[in-house]
């Protein structure tokens, strides 16, 4: 088998309309008519040693030079090809599974007394770019979101604020990502400060 394209050699004299036939679409059909001809539009093109298997459905493109691959090896190469395409996707999700398990862990390993979750100021909120000031880019930070009001000791967070500020007036453009890990510097502080297990 091979996956590879090959040179296939035109007649000398080649009707300007299949010229032009071919040079559209990806590639054609054509018929194997012996072990070094195959026949396309009723036009011959060969190749130098035997190869096909008469009868045999064989693709035919233009590019610099006329090239033919087999059906045969098309198909496998395709479903090769595939196959790899689902093996890649299993091996992705589980990666993504693991690192959400991870990252979960780690934003309860601080045994915060409250339940949140991780958000990011959202794009949308086009007027607070740049809006930290100190120059971080606003979508690489993960901040805690609380999830309930919460009052213990001087911190006192309403439902659905940053650990880290109160509500600034901003917080209906927060981004709730399933799969974050909090790397905020403020909420990661209090998140030490509060938590039963740090
Ligand atoms: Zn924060």
């Amino acid at each position: 088998m091979s996956s590879e394209w090959r040179r296939l050699t035109a007649p000398e004299f080649l009707d300007p309309r299949v010229f032009n036939a071919l040079r559209h679409g990806d590639k054609h059909e054509s018929i194997a008519e012996d072990a070094k001809t195959v026949i396309l539009q009723g036009v011959r093109f060969t190749v130098p040693s035997p190869i096909f298997v008469p009868g045999e459905i064989v693709y035919v493109r233009l590019r610099r030079f006329f090239e033919f691959m087999r059906k045969e090896d098309w198909d496998c190469a395709e479903a090769l090809r595939a196959k790899e395409a689902a093996d890649r996707a299993i091996r992705e999700k589980a990666e993504y599974e693991r690192r959400r398990e991870e990252n979960r862990k780690f934003n309860l390993s601080f045994g915060f007394p409250a339940r949140f979750t991780i958000g990011q100021k959202s794009v949308r909120s086009g007027l607070l770019e740049n809006s930290w000031g100190d120059g971080r880019n606003k979508r690489s930070v993960y901040h805690v979101v609380l999830e309930e009001t919460i009052s213990i000791g001087k911190l006192y967070r309403k439902s659905g604020d940053f650990l880290c500020t109160r509500d600034p007036g901003w917080l209906k453009h927060v981004d709730r990502l399933e799969d974050g890990r909090v790397n905020c510097k403020a909420c990661l502080q209090i998140l030490n400060r509060y938590g039963s297990k740090r």
